[in-house]
Order: C-alpha cells, then structure tokens, then sequence
C-alpha cells in the first residue's frame, strides 16, 4: 500500500502513524496510507514557513505569476484523474469531482493573473510637501484549515490567493480527504514551488489544527469547516490577537413562489438540496413554498427525488454518490429519526444496502414540517431537505431570514418586484434568483453571515482584504 507523507520545507516526511484512506462507495477499497504529524511537525512547519518568508514576500510577481499559473495548468491536464480520486475519497460523483478538480484549475489561474493587479492608491495630503502611498503587504504565515466535502476547490482557494498576495503557508487537510491535499502538494512542488512556501501537515483537527491555530508563529487562520470548530478556532484567535477568516455552516432556504416555473424550481431544489450528497454548505435544506403551490411543487420534488440513481460515484450514471463516512450517515439517520417524531411526513431517507458496502442513504423529503423545528435549524450536513408552507412572499421571507446561518438563499419566482426584494432583504452572503442556492463563480466574493462565517469574504478580488494588510507610507518631499 502506497504510504504518503507531510511536506516541511519543501521534504516530504513521515511526522507520525499511516492512517488509511478509504473510499465511502467501498469500503473494501484502501486509496492509501497518509502519515499524520503532531504539535511538534506543525512546529518545523511553521519554522519552514517563517524563514521562507522574506524571499517569497520579495519574489517578482511574474515569479509568483508562473508558479500558480504552472499549478493551474496542470490541474486541468490532469482532471480526469485527480478527478477520480476526489470521487474515490470522498464519494462526489466522478462529474462532480472532475468539474470541482476544473474550479481548482480555475482559481489557481485566477489568482496567476492577481499576482500582476495588485495595485495600491496615491493620495494627495493635507499637509504640504508630503506624498502619500496606501500599499498592501502579505500578511506574513498564514495556517489554513480545510473540510472534507470540497477536498481540491477549497484548498485551491486558500492556498493560491495566500501565496499570490506573498504569504507562506502551513495547511492542514481535513483527515477524511488527505489525498487531493497531497496531489496540491505534490504538484506545487513540481511547478517550483520554493522549499517553505507552502508546507502541508496531515492529521487530526484536535492535534494538528489546535497546535497550528495557537502557534505564535502563523500571522492568520484561513478555516472553512463547522460552526463548533471555528468557535473554538475564533476564541483562540481573539485571545492572540490572530487575524481570522471562518466560513462555516448554513441552513440555506430556497422559496418557492406562486408564480415559479416549475420546471426551473424543481431541478433548481433536486439540485440544490441533494448533489454532492447535500454535502455543500450552501445546500438548499429548507425549501419554503408559497401555498398556493406548495402541493403541487411537493409532488414534483417527491417524485423527481424518486427518480436519482444512488450508487458507486465512479459509477457514469450515479446521480448521488454515498455519505462520506459512518459518522456522517448515522448522523444523517438521526436527523430522519428526529424528523419523524417531531411529526413531520418523511419520504425516503433510508439507509441502503448496495451491491459494494459504502455509506449509501436513499434521499430524504421531509413534508408538513415547520421552521421551529430543530430539522429545519440545525445543518444536518446529507441529502435531506424540509418543505415549510408559507402564507405569502412576507411569510417566506421572514421565515427565510428566521435562522442563526446566513450563508445562500435562493428564490423561484417570475416576479421582477419579488425577486428584486428578496435580493435587497435575504440576510445572507449569496442570493440566487431561479437557480439552485449552490453553485457558484469562482472569481468573486463568496461568504455569508450571523453563523455561517465571521471575517472577510474569500474567492475573487475581496480575497485581498484577508491575504493582505495594508500599509499608509507618508513622505516628506522637501
Ligand atoms: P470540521 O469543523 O469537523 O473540520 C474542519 C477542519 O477543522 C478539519 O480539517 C478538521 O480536522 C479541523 N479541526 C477540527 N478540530 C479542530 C481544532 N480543535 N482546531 C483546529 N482545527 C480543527 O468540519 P468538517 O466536518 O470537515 O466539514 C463540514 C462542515 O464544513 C459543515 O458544517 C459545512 O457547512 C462546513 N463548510 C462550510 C463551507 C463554507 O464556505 N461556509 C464550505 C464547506 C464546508
């Protein structure tokens, strides 16, 4: 079995046991043993880091330029396979781990071309004789913490802003998806990345992400993940004054109104509510329906969620691959269980038992639910989605805002008024009007609000205000 180590200073090293990857459609099937560091790695790791520092900070920007633009490049050519092995650990279908694989290429190539826009502001004085420069410098060594369900596009869209605005970097992987981690890895090393510049400890949040959080060493915590985690996360950073950026979890609604076309606002929820599993932060989980067409859109949904093919996700015709561990579907399972004795009418949301032993669970529609109910409050993070009726467009708003998260939100409606008050009044960081609440560009800002993140937005040119600080230089010219 093919065992995979952390990279310090540009050395690939064992800093600890090999834990085994396994792929959730089949257990049976071992993608390999990655070696998990400790406090004491994420130490010589942040040492790499902090004395590459200076040297990559200085860099031309057409040097910083050719290596994301080298790492972009060889994403795409490589798709198909990296691809399939996104698809083997963490259970996307293989469309969906090709396509996420391309968003990577994307971003890299996306920030290639920031690393030559980075531009500053003169400033006349109020004074006389005195010039004034606003500038923005890399923040310095910067940790980045990253979940399981977007193991290759999120990486991507920390580690190429970081190290495009001149930071160095120490990531840390979601231990359930080491291996897209490592392919980033292995593959900035052979675009020239300097020994330091980006070093990737494997292992556990409680070990490896506690000590690279509290290290007084990393200048900034990048960390996407759940709302428990990046409270403890936050806490430590307020404590030592530590920049901190945290996207976290959603309970994102999709209204649906009267007047939808519902050929647009079924496949619109199919998609939002159950591809990648549900596994999306900005999945649809509550779909909130005008009464009007409430009935008639739950008939739609039911049915057209009968109709998604389950199974293998290197399978060509899974439509939704398994759940990503048996943590996760027991977790999912409760949630059906909870459903059902908090009276609400549960449609599938069963565990199945398919030819390969994986994590398989049919989809789940729960129907006659409110928003009072813990399901439709809590993220429950699978592909399970509530309907909740509401009386009118003012009904649906404000039970689309009636939520600690704040992340997407998504109406279905041919109204332009309605649509245009909802983008004004849904609290939230993305609005999405008769498309699904998930999916989105990968040049600008993404980030949401109240729960669902703290710090400013990632993805695009609003990268900047995290990767960068800036700096007012006054001159005197007599
Ligand atoms: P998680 O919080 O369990 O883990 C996220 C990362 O934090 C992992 O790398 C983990 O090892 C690490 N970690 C755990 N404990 C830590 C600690 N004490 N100190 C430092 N690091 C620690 O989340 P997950 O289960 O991997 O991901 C699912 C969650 O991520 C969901 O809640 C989902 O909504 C959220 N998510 C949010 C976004 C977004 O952009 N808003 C995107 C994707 C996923």
């Amino acid at each position: 079995m093919k065992k995979y180590d952390s990279l310090v200073g540009g050395e690939w090293v064992c800093l600890g046991d090999y834990h085994e990857n396994v792929n959730p459609s089949d257990v049976s099937d071992v993608i390999g043993l990655y070696s998990y560091g400790d406090a004491a790695g994420i130490d010589t790791a942040v040492a790499a880091a902090r004395a590459a520092q200076p040297g990559w900070r200085n860099i031309t920007p057409q040097a910083r330029h050719d290596l994301l633009d080298a790492v972009g490049n060889t994403l795409a050519k490589r798709s198909q396979e990296i691809g399939r092995m996104l698809s083997r650990e963490e259970g996307k279908t293989l469309a969906e781990g090709i396509g996420e694989t391309m968003r990577a290429s994307q971003v890299f190539k996306f920030f290639a071309g920031e690393c030559l826009r980075q531009v500053g502001d003169i400033q006349p004085s109020v004074r006389p004789d005195i010039d004034i420069e606003i500038t923005r410098e890399p923040v310095g060594v910067v940790g980045l913490i990253t979940p399981w369900n977007f193991p290759i596009a999120i990486p991507a869209w920390k580690i190429a802003p970081a190290l495009a605005y001149g930071n160095t970097v120490v990531m840390k992987p979601a231990d359930l998806t080491p291996g897209c981690a490592h392919v980033i890895a292995e593959i900035l090393v052979e675009c020239g990345c300097p020994a330091g510049v980006f070093n990737l400890v494997m292992g556990r949040g409680s070990t490896v992400g506690e000590a690279l959080v509290s290290h007084p060493g990393v200048d900034a915590i990048s960390f996407t993940g759940s709302v428990t985690t990046g409270h403890h996360i936050a806490e430590i950073c307020g404590r030592m004054l530590k920049k901190v950026q945290l996207e976290m979890g959603g309970k994102n609604p999709m209204v649906v109104m009267n007047d939808a076309d519902l050929s647009i606002a079924v496949p619109a929820c199919i998609n939002g509510t159950f591809f990648s599993t549900g596994q999306r932060c900005t999945a649809s989980s509550r779909l909130i329906v005008e009464a009007g067409i409430h009935d008639e859109f739950a008939a739609a949904m039911t049915k057209a969620m009968g109709q998604l093919k389950i199974g293998d996700a290197l399978d060509a015709s899974t439509q939704i691959g398994p759940v990503v561990d048996a943590k996760q579907l027991n977790s999912n399972l409760e949630y059906v269980e909870l459903a059902r004795s908090e009276a609400a009418q549960v449609i599938g949301g069963e565990r199945l038992e398919l030819t390969k032993k994986g994590f398989y669970q049919a989809p789940a529609l729960f129907l006659g639910t409110d928003n009072s109910m813990r399901i439709n409050r809590e993220e429950i993070f699978g592909p399970c989605g509530s309907i909740i009726k509401a009386e009118n467009f003012d009904h649906a708003l404000a039970m689309a805002n009636d939520t600690d998260f704040g992340l997407t939100a998504g109406i279905c409606t041919q109204n332009l008024k309605m649509a245009r008050e909802f983008k004004r009044s849904a609290e939230v960081g993305m609005v999405m009007v008769n498309l699904p609440t998930a999916g989105v560009d990968y040049h600008v800002a993404f980030g949401g609000r109240k729960g669902s993140s703290y710090g400013p937005r990632e993805q695009g040119r609003y990268a900047a205000e995290f990767y960068s600080t800036v700096k007012t230089s006054y001159q005197f010219a007599g």
